[in-house]
């Protein structure tokens, strides 16, 4: 299964992700955007969110 992965050393937080894709990226209590824990991904959210992302750090990862 694959799931997106965000590398947090190059994240903004600009939140264009979280606007995009929210059932899958969301602002943590410390304040880095997180991925929920989800058992299926919406592929279509996050390939968005990956295009929008202003730093190129979001990806998928095979787990
Ligand atoms: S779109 Fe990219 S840079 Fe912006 S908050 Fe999401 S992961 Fe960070």
């Amino acid at each position: 299964m694959k799931k997106p992965s965000i590398d947090l050393s190059e994240c903004i937080l600009c939140e264009i992700c979280m606007d995009v894709c929210p059932e899958v990226f969301k602002l943590n209590e410390l304040g880095y955007i997180e991925v929920a824990d989800l058992s299926i991904y919406p592929e279509e959210g996050v390939d968005e969110a990956v295009r929008n992302c202003p730093s190129d750090c979001i990806s998928w990862e095979e787990k």
